[in-house]
């Protein structure tokens, strides 16, 4: 999917989310965690961030001894949130922004990064496509780590069906894993972050920000009621469906 930003719905949905910390689920500890999945890493990492929003996950990585983070989204305010931060972080001299698609990497030469990272973001331009484009961008002893929403039951109910077919289809973990495998990758780890990720760093603070929104704006108000029932979707049927991580080295 490429983004049409002359779309006043998507511009909305995207404004939603603008001051928040996160524009997926997702947390501090989970990124730790995935992190520390992810050792052992070359020294000084050269690290790719891929749809890194406002950087939840980019100013945890920039603390890596000796890392240089290039962080990548199509969406300029939320990395020139990203790159405030950064400097209020003291940062700023390890992070380079580029405005642009994770689709759209082709001047970047061949092995250039030890770690590519992508929270949220990957579904984007699909699971399996994303893999399999990022591949040759990963050093030998590099580290693929991403997130992406899956089916966590084998009989989802036909709410949760109904709602993921029409926004994105789901496959389960093992699909996930056969497509990593298949786009080259060596599955080491994989972890399903907990609903605490979904609903106090994502669902909770984008909710409360929903209801700030102008009534009078008719495309803002129908972003925060898309928001709302996918929260309610999550609330009814979160059990079905979940983020997971996937540690990937190239085979
Ligand atoms: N990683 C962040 C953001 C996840 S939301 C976090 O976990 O908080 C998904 C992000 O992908 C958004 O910031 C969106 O602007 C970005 N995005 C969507 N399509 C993209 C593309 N083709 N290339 C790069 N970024 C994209």
């Amino acid at each position: 999917m490429e983004f049409d930003f002359d779309d006043p719905s998507l511009k909305a949905a995207l404004a939603l989310h603008e001051g928040q910390e996160r524009q997926g689920p997702g947390s501090r500890a989970t990124t730790e965690l995935l992190l520390d999945l992810a050792a052992p890493l070359p020294e000084r990492p050269r690290v790719l961030d891929l749809g890194s929003g406002t950087g939840a996950a980019t100013l945890v990585l920039a603390r890596i001894e000796g890392a240089r983070v290039t962080a990548v989204d199509v969406y300029t305010p939320f990395l020139e949130q990203l790159r405030a931060a950064a400097e209020t972080e003291g940062v700023a001299d390890r992070v380079d922004v580029r405005h642009g698609s994770m689709a759209d990497l082709d001047d970047l030469p061949d092995g250039s990064f030890d770690l590519i990272w992508s929270e949220g973001a990957a579904y984007n331009i699909g699971f399996g496509a994303a893999l399999a484009s990022w591949r040759r961008l990963l050093s030998p002893e590099g580290v693929l780590v991403v997130t992406e929403c899956g089916w966590i039951t084998d009989e989802p109910s036909a709410e949760a069906r109904a709602y993921w077919d029409a926004a994105y289809p789901l496959r389960s973990t093992g699909e996930n894993v056969d497509q990593a495998t298949a786009a080259g990758y060596t599955v080491t780890a994989t972890y399903l972050l907990p609903a605490s990720d979904w609903v106090e760093t994502y669902y909770a603070p984008l909710d409360r920000r929903a209801e700030q929104t102008d009534p009078d704006d008719p495309h803002a108000a129908a972003a925060a009621e898309d928001l709302r029932r996918e929260y309610r979707l999550y609330r009814e049927h979160g059990h079905e469906y979940g983020y997971v991580g996937y540690v990937l080295r190239p085979r």
